[in-house]
């Protein structure tokens, strides 16, 4: 799960870990009241989306008086926001954070990630702040530099140093920079956090550390106790036909092409569109509905791919072990005759209950292809799809 970076500083700040004050506004009024009540002489009219590249796109400006923040706040908030991050259909700005100017001396990156290799968690830091990490690591990766943190001792003391000496945090900044990789880590740790990046951390004219960006996302198998952080959810920022996927569990994400899949199990939807892929074909989705979905589970699941407007053709690829083949096909015949299909759709059984499942299609009447293979329901799909 992602947050708004105004929550991830609520959180850090809730941590003792320095950020500056802020305070999120709805409405331009409230922009400007945000405003006045910092009080300070410049303040700063952030874009809240669930994206970085926000400063490169206009969501980021520096407000010198209250008129501008006024100015600003008009410009950005209803704005569609296009960032590397947000695919080319951008982002509507609904939210922004007011937040006090900062007098920046140098910007550095800190982020800590789970480190897959090493199954531990790792912080990363690099003297290269306010540039995108990817770029850094691709063009000076040698200015990024790693701790590999061990789950009983935690983020030590001298990792921390190490790390700020060698991205040449200055002497008078070290121990507040030091404070601040140890309050972050905690943070990590303790709201089960899969990312939390800070880019820019800020050393400031009057001798401070800083968060001035705050990009956190969260385990979704630990938001069960993590009650406090699934209150952040903002469903705005999310795909509708996901946040109905997550309400049966379905494991769904949306893509750009347009063949819908049903698939039961990660692998074989991965395969899945692989295959589609190889026969020059474009999925619309991922979806695993499952080893134990019921037929009503798998009506749901057709109808999300079928509220995608750029679905032109379904393939369905089943393989029954746990799941049963003619729970499938009963599935897929009562979601066809409930939410009615204009499109062609190729389905491929094998496994448990097969023959049943075959005849439930069958003798639905229902305009079904069947395919022998993923190869042969791949091939025949995207043939169908191109030839509409
Ligand atoms: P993004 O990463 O989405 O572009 P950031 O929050 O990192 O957004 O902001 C972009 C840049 O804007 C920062 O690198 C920093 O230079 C400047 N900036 C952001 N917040 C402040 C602030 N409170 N005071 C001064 N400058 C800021
Ligand atoms: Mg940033």
């Amino acid at each position: 799960m992602n947050i708004h970076e105004y929550q991830g500083k609520e959180i850090l700040r809730s941590y003792g870990v320095a950020v500056p004050n802020g305070k999120v506004a709805y409405t331009v009024d409230e922009a400007v009241e945000a405003a006045n009540e910092l009080g300070t002489k410049v303040s700063v009219v952030k874009a809240q989306i669930h994206a970085g590249g926000r400063g490169k796109a206009g969501g980021v400006k520096v407000a010198k008086n209250i008129d501008e923040v006024r100015t600003y706040a008009d410009e950005i908030l209803g704005k569609t926001l296009v960032t590397h991050q947000t695919g080319p259909e951008g982002k509507e700005v609904k939210r922004l954070l007011i937040e006090e100017g900062c007098d920046i001396q140098r910007e550095y990156y800190v982020g800590l990630v789970l480190d897959r290799a090493t199954s531990k968690v790792t912080m990363m830091a690099s003297e290269e702040g306010g540039t995108e990490i990817e770029e850094v690591a691709a063009e000076t990766p040698e200015k990024i530099f790693k701790e590999v943190i061990d789950p009983v001792t935690g983020l030590l003391p001298f990792q921390a140093r190490r790390l700020a000496f060698n991205i040449n945090i200055p002497a008078e900044y070290l121990s507040k920079a030091v404070k601040f990789m140890m309050g972050l880590y905690q943070v990590f740790v303790e709201k089960d956090c899969s990312i939390a990046e800070i880019n820019p951390l800020v050393t400031t004219g009057d001798g401070n550390v800083l968060a001035l960006d705050a990009k956190m996302n969260f385990d979704d198998n630990a938001l069960f106790r993590q009650k406090d952080i699934v209150k952040y959810r903002d469903l705005d920022e999310e795909d509708e036909k996901e946040i109905e996927a997550s309400k049966y569990d379905l494991s769904y994400i949306a893509l750009d092409g347009n063949i819908g899949c049903m698939v039961n199990g990660a692998g074989l939807a991965m395969a899945t569109m692989d295959i589609i892929k190889h026969y020059n074909g474009d999925p619309a989705n991922f979806l695993d509905v499952g080893g134990g979905a019921t037929a009503e589970k798998v009506t749901e699941a057709f109808k999300i791919i079928l509220s995608d407007d750029n679905v032109k053709g379904i393939f369905v690829n089943i393989f029954g072990g746990i799941m049963k083949c003619d729970v499938i096909a009963e599935g897929v015949v009562t979601a066809t005759k409930e939410v009615g299909l204009t499109i062609p759709l190729v389905v491929r059984l094998e496994g448990t209950n097969v023959d049943a499942g075959k005849k439930i299609l069958a003798d639905s009447g229902l305009n079904i292809t069947p395919a022998e293979s993923m190869a042969d329901g791949a091939e025949k799909i995207v043939a169908l799809v191109n030839k509409n």
